[in-house]
């Protein structure tokens, strides 16, 4: 029977806090903030060297991820009640009721996502990782999961194959 292994990247500073609102139709929040975590982990087969992959790897590539969410607005570009336009220097988001937001282009992020939450937000940030950790792909990598968490306690979960 072969071993099965999984390494698991949880750190303070993998954190970005934002501001975000769920809507889809019918409903939007008001926009509010969390301080999100992220965790990661990634099961696999174990190498020559003894690792599944470098702890440094994985905290590197997913440190980056948070940085570019820090201190963001999160606007879920594929959103089906939302529309989201580029006006000049500001992004203007309509709600279906005629709810307007505009924010400065670079205080947001416009992300390939329906709703800005924790789950879709954890397909994002395993997206960006999976490419990120593609040239690894030799090492016999099995699967990664990420964690984005909302506040303490409070975590949405996100597996793929790798
Ligand atoms: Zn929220």
């Amino acid at each position: 029977m072969s071993a099965g292994y999984r390494v698991v990247v949880q750190k303070d500073y993998l954190k970005f806090s934002a501001a975000h609102f769920i809507a889809y139709k019918g409903f939007r929040e008001p926009l509010h903030g969390h301080n999100y975590q992220v965790s990661v982990a990634i099961s696999g087969a174990v190498g020559a060297d003894g690792y599944v992959l470098d702890f440094g790897i994985v905290k590197r590539a997913t440190r980056a991820v948070c940085e570019e969410l820090d201190e963001r607005v999160l606007v879920p570009e594929r959103s089906d009640c939302l529309t989201v336009v580029r006006e000049g220097p500001s992004v203007v988001l309509t709600y279906e009721d005629g709810a307007r937001f505009l924010f400065p282009e670079a205080d947001c992020v416009l992300l390939p996502i329906v709703h800005a939450s924790a789950e879709e937000l954890a397909a994002y940030v395993l997206s960006r990782l999976r490419a990120e950790l593609d040239p690894h792909a030799v090492r016999g990598l099995a699967e990664i999961e990420v964690g984005v968490s909302e506040a303490p306690g409070q975590a949405a979960y996100c597996r793929a194959a790798l």
